[in-house]
This record gives C-alpha cells, structure tokens and sequence, in this order.
C-alpha cells in the first residue's frame, strides 16, 4: 500500500508524519444515543474532541488513528469535522468492537457477508458517507473466543485478504487474549506484519509481550494515562526493555483517550479516576521522561513517525 484513506480522502504514507496510532475523538454507547437523544449534548463533543486534538496537532501531531467502529458509536461525518477544522487527518476504521454480542443481523449471516460489509466501509464508503475506512478493527477481552468475537476477527480476516488494509486489535493482556487472536489470523492465512495487537502495554508481563511479538505482529503500547491497571512508570519499564531487547520498529505509543464517553462521568474521568488521561499526556509527560531514561530521539520518531508506515506496507 502506498495510500491509505483518510476521512478527508487518499494520503499517501510520508504524508502521515507524527502519528498518534489509536485515540479516539469521541466513543458513546452503540443505541443510547437514538434512543434516548437526551442524553448528549453533540456540540459539547465535538467541542472537547476540538479541544484535543488541535492541542495535539499544536505539538506536531498530523494524523490521528480512530479506531471507532460499530460498538463505539463510530460517526464518520463527526470525525470529518473535526479533521476538516482541526487540520489533523484521521483514519477511520471499519470492523465491529463487541466482547460477545452480535446483533441478529450479523448472528444470523455468515462470515462472508460480515467481510463484505467492510470491504464496501473500505472500498465504497462508511455509513452512506464517501468517507472509507483505512484499517480493520476487532477485539477479544477477558471473555475470550466467544462465537461472535471470533466470527469477527475471521471476517476481519476476510477482509484484510480482499483490501490489503492492516488490522489493529483491542486485547486483554491478563488473559493473553492477543494469542488467541494472532492464532484465528494464521487460520485464516492473514501475514502478521499486517496486524498490530494493542493494548499489550496493559500487563509489564514481558514474557507475554515477547511470545506476541515473536510472531512478527506490532503492538500497542497505547493506554497512556489509564492508570487504574497499572502505572506510568510501569508502562515506561516495559518501553524501554522492549527498546533494549531490539523490538524498537515493532511498537506504537498512543492513550486510547476518548474526547467524550459515557462510560464514566467527566468529573470521576478527569479528577479522582485517571487525571493523567488526555491526548496531550504522552507527548508532554511520557516522552520526555522515557527520553531522560536514556530511550533516543531516534527510537521515538521510529515509533511516532516511521513504524506506522512499515505497518501500511
Ligand atoms: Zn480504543
């Protein structure tokens, strides 16, 4: 792949620059909003996703990977906003975010007509929109290979054959949830320098992190600023041991922070729960300590700027 699309249209790769790899600009409850419209507030969202990314875009961020797909309330049209006002290209995805449920309409298809919903969210367009997904997203948590979780990941699969477009994942480190998905991926025949597991950052278990990149897959350490599981400090260890063990081109840092979700009340988000939680946290806080650690320049602009190309290609 020499292009990708982006929710303003096709860029190609050295357009991408400093790449912030999964954050998302706004996620809500998939239904709640349609049916009980009361409870957002749509200027408001788009005035804290404003509110960051233009801050990330003031440090050098280009492009932003959303992975919001169904699950999440993906809104492409939301994010063409705010890429279209902020000047940061966004990357959409396509793909389908559920620990176990599927709704009737996929539980009662198959695989293939599954994969072909997302081929035409790649190659012809997301919710009636012109706007095309550039990547594939699954995920499997602590429930594991559900039926429905795994129908996914084997359309993702599918997909991924007919599009050449990479894959990216939500994963549970606690229950090695990224095996199990790397093992449907080779099921079904999927290369795995074309998929990148995230959320490995969640556990500081190296030995998990290094059976799921001696597959050849990238990984996310991309939960900066969640806190609750595990420590900043933490996270860095982890960083910089996968750096002296040679991992360098196979990682990606990101917060997976949400300008807006109703999981968690803002005061509780921002105040007691996770106050490091923003957009900005890794490239004011994060990177500067993993630099004054002894991590090079050269070893982050690997893993802000060139890894996502590699991953594309
Ligand atoms: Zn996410």
């Amino acid at each position: 792949m020499k292009f990708i699309n982006s929710v303003a249209g096709k860029i190609g790769l050295e357009q991408l620059g400093k790449t912030l790899i999964h954050e998302h600009v706004r996620t809500r409850s998939e239904c709640v909003p349609v049916q009980f419209p009361r409870l957002y507030d749509a200027e408001e969202e788009y005035r804290l996703a404003m509110e960051q990314v233009v801050a990330v875009r003031d440090r050098g961020v280009k492009t932003i990977f959303d992975p919001s797909v169904m699950g999440l309330d993906r809104d492409v049209s939301f994010m063409k906003r705010v890429s279209q006002d902020s000047g940061v290209q966004i990357i959409a995805a396509t793909g389908i975010f559920t620990f176990h449920y599927l709704p009737t309409r996929f539980e009662a298809n198959d695989i293939d007509f599954m994969a072909e919903q997302f081929v035409k969210d790649i190659e012809e367009g997301v919710q009636n929109t012109e706007v095309k997904a550039g990547f594939l997203k699954c995920a499997t948590e602590i429930q594991g290979l559900t039926p429905g979780v795994e129908k996914v990941l084997r359309a993702v699969a599918r997909a991924h054959h007919r599009t050449g477009v990479p894959i990216m994942t939500h994963s549970a480190p606690s229950e090695e949830t990224g095996l199990l998905q790397i093992q449907i991926f080779e099921e079904e025949g999927v290369e795995l320098n074309n998929v990148l597991i995230g959320h490995c950052g969640d556990t500081d278990n190296l030995d998990y992190i290094e059976r799921v990149l001696d597959k050849g897959v990238y990984i996310g350490l991309d939960r900066y600023g969640i806190t609750t599981t595990i420590t900043t400090e933490q996270r860095n260890k982890t960083v910089r041991t996968l750096i002296e063990k040679g991992y360098v081109k196979r990682m990606f840092l990101s917060q997976d922070y949400c300008c807006t979700t109703d999981r968690l009340k803002p005061e509780s988000l921002k105040k007691s729960l996770l106050p490091d939680w923003s957009m900005t946290f890794l490239l004011d806080k994060v990177i500067p300590t993993l630099l004054s650690q002894g991590v090079t320049e050269e070893e982050i602009n690997i893993m802000m700027n060139e890894n996502v190309k590699d991953w594309l290609s």
